[in-house]
């Protein structure tokens, strides 16, 4: 494995690879979610490319920059035992100069849930996502499902933008207890945790009455609310939305996504379930 620290790096390294590359953009402090990502681009290319940055457009003031979990030399090592060809840890400067050009997250659907919270976020998240996809000129890119909203301003940006990457959206990994993966998770305590987890139970009480037949989004909220309530410190929101992030009221199999924030204690928290 070749750990570059420079674009013009990654330029010259990826002209020398044959075949596919499957590409994998992440901030690090990699745990089994990242893993399950890297795995399928290696099942389903010749060359994986991975980044780890931890990028500072998509933070907005106040947030948990500085904070935000880094363990480079546990992150190197876990890349390399997953058979990961290049990685690309690089500093803000090689990746940013001043005045930049921007790119923007569309005008509504980018400014809804967590765009509405975090204003700014999705802009910060495309234009690096932008840059790495030119990078590393990957035939796919794989994201997970956890970031919802991520995934489908990204895949949006590839359309509008005619670019040539494919999108692959992954399943969300999930702890034992039912807590999704998140580097965020490490802020929580061990009461806080225990709390938490009455998110994945919102998320099955969901699941079983559309099961049962309920395809009311305001019953459906109702229920998930009376799980939450209790559990967590601030329920930020709930939504349905189609796979075009379009609010629904009625589910439709197929074509919905449930989401949720949290804050639990000071760690804010989301999860969804696509339905
Ligand atoms: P991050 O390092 O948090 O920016 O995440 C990098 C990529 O890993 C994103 O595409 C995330 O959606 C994905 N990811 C994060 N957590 C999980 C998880 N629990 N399961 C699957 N993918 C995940």
């Amino acid at each position: 494995m070749i750990v570059a620290r420079k674009s013009r790096e990654v330029i010259e390294l990826r002209k020398k690879m044959s075949g596919t590359v499957g590409f994998v953009p992440t901030m690090g402090a990699l745990h089994e979610g990242h893993l399950s990502l890297i795995r399928k681009a290696g099942e389903e290319n010749d060359n994986v490319i991975v980044s780890i940055f931890v990028n500072p457009t998509q933070f907005l003031p106040g947030e948990d920059l500085e904070k935000y979990p880094r363990k480079e030399d546990a992150d190197i090592k876990i890349c390399e035992m997953a058979g990961v060809d290049l990685l690309y840890m690089p500093g803000a400067d090689d990746m940013y100069e001043k005045d930049e050009l921007r790119i923007s997250s569309p005008a509504l659907r980018g400014y809804i849930l967590e765009g509405a919270r975090r204003p700014g976020h999705f802009d910060g998240v495309l234009q690096v996502v932008m840059k790495l996809l030119n990078l590393s000129c990957a035939d796919r890119a794989y994201f997970g499902k956890k970031d919802t909203q991520q995934l489908i301003h990204v895949r949006q940006m590839v359309r509008n933008y005619f670019m040539k990457t494919e999108i692959v959206a992954c399943e969300t990994v999930r702890d034992r207890d039912g807590l999704a993966l998140s580097s965020r998770n490490v802020y929580l305590s061990r009461e806080e945790r225990k709390r938490a987890l009455s998110i994945p139970r919102a998320l099955e009480r969901a699941g079983k009455l559309i099961m049962n037949g309920e395809m009311r989004v305001s019953v459906i909220e109702k229920e998930m609310r009376l799980v939450l309530e209790k559990e967590v410190d601030l329920l930020e929101y709930i939504a349905v939305v189609d796979r075009y992030f379009v609010p629904i009221s009625e589910v439709r199999p197929n074509d919905t996504v449930i989401l949720m924030a949290v804050k639990v204690g000071k760690t804010r928290l989301i999860d969804n379930m696509w339905v």
